[in-house]
């Protein structure tokens, strides 16, 4: 492996690349290769953005025949065919089946553009400073969003204070999980505590980055009731969890709550090319124009992946369905080897295909990580103490890929588990 250029040339920030030693080439459906050919199951995805694997034909060839065509690649948010087949194919696709009335504004193309646009758009239309966030909380590293993120290795490289945020325990972070927002609403409702009344409350439904938690269908629809009450926004960082991540489009829809702003990039554009939107109800859209801005608003060529993979995939429910059957199973496999390994004080997480499975010991899950890798399979880590691997399939991964990734997964565990004791 020729790995000097990186190491001369690009700086010690990078990250992904040391869990693995290998230079990446190709990939196609599942799976990624490097340059000497070796493939690896891809069960990392970008971190939940290539949720319909890697160059998928109906994708690639829509992309194909744009760019073949000369289609407008780049256009800043001028009106373009391609925005506009994406705009017609999210109202139709997405939103009206689900009832659901938002304006979509593109930030910049990444997840913490996403959420800048949020928290100013709270602000500004609430004219309150300060937005509530959760324990192990992760909403992206721009300033904005690194204030609401909670992991303090990320917080400290700041350089700066993080402010204007409140902290608010995530389901199931006390050990007393009936605890809810009572004590919340209290300081709400309390003119002594101290507590202002913040512009917006920002949440994940299953955080990702946190360690893959899933917060309870009860536990949503109280907090939404909260910010009904007290005038907050209820923003919903579906960056990582949404376009089906969890089985359905949005991670919010088994709650029942309608959130008054939603954040959606990693998944949208089905392709690994970059694209976000802030989707917001009508009544908030108080932008000047021009108030907020970014070169990089109009990737024609992800509104062109977008609009293919809606029409394919979102269609009708089969996706949802084959995500939740296929779920159950990883749930179960994953199962098996927490028993397997209780001793290591192993345990499943998470929702839909956005699974983790626990491990105790320090830096056990990065040994677990090495050895899969050496086993052909790619996962990554989550969790502040990095304790959590990752299990991210592709949403179209096939049973037998399923099947392999966990038997990987379980001979990695069995291997690294073993020098343990
Ligand atoms: N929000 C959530 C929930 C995320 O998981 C992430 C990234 O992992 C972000 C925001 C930031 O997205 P990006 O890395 O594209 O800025």
């Amino acid at each position: 492996m020729n790995a000097k250029p990186f190491e001369e040339i690009e700086s010690e920030v990078r990250a992904y690349c040391r869990t693995w030693p290998t230079v990446f080439e190709r990939a196609g459906g599942s799976y990624v290769y490097d340059e000497a050919g070796r493939p690896f199951l891809d069960f990392f995805t970008g971190v939940a953005t290539l949720s319909y694997g890697h160059h998928h034909p109906v994708l690639k060839q829509a992309l194909i025949r744009y760019v073949q065509d000369e289609g407008i690649m780049h256009s800043v948010d001028s009106y373009t065919v391609a925005k506009r087949e994406f705009l017609e194919r999210f109202r139709h696709r997405v939103l009206a089946p689900r009832r659901l009335d938002y304006k979509v504004m593109f930030p910049g193309p990444t997840g913490t553009n996403a959420v800048e646009a949020a928290l100013k758009l709270a602000r500004k239309v609430t004219g309150r400073p300060t937005v509530a966030r959760f324990t192990n909380a992760f909403h992206g590293l721009t300033l904005g969003a690194l204030a609401l993120t909670g992991n303090g290795f990320k917080r400290q490289a700041a350089g700066v204070p993080l402010g204007h945020t409140v902290t608010l325990p995530f389901d199931g972070y006390l050990a007393d999980a009936g605890v809810g927002f009572t004590w919340f609403r209290r300081l709400l409702e309390d003119g002594g505590s101290g507590v202002d009344t913040p512009a917006a409350v920002i949440v994940e439904c299953v955080q990702g980055e946190g360690g893959m938690n899933p917060a309870g269908p009860e536990w949503l629809a109280e907090l939404a009731a909260l910010c009904r009450e007290h005038g907050m926004l209820l923003i919903v960082d579906d960056v990582m969890m949404g376009c089906g991540r969890t089985g359905p489009f949005f991670s919010f829809e088994p709650a029942g709550i309608t959130p008054d702003v939603v954040c959606l990039s990693k998944a949208l554009s089905g392709y690994g090319l970059p694209l976000a939107v802030v989707l917001l109800r009508p009544e908030l859209d108080v932008w000047q124009p021009g108030e907020h801005s970014g070169t990089f608003r109009g990737n024609n060529a992800a509104f062109v992946t977008a609009a293919a993979a809606l029409d394919h995939f979102w269609a009708d429910d089969a996706l949802e369905k084959q995500t939740y059957a296929n779920s159950e199973e990883l749930v179960d496999g994953l199962g098996r080897i927490a028993a397997e390994h209780s001793a290591l004080g192993a345990g499943v997480r998470g929702a839909g295909l956005a699974l983790g499975l626990y491990l105790q010991p320090e830096g056990l899950a990065l040994e677990v990580c090495r050895a899969a890798f050496d086993r052909g399979l790619l996962v990554e880590l989550c969790g502040p103490r990095r304790q959590v691997v990752m299990v991210l399939p592709p949403l179209t991964a096939s049973g037998d890929e399923l099947s392999t990734g966990l038997e990987i997964l379980s001979e990695s565990v069995r291997r690294a588990g073993s020098r343990r004791s």
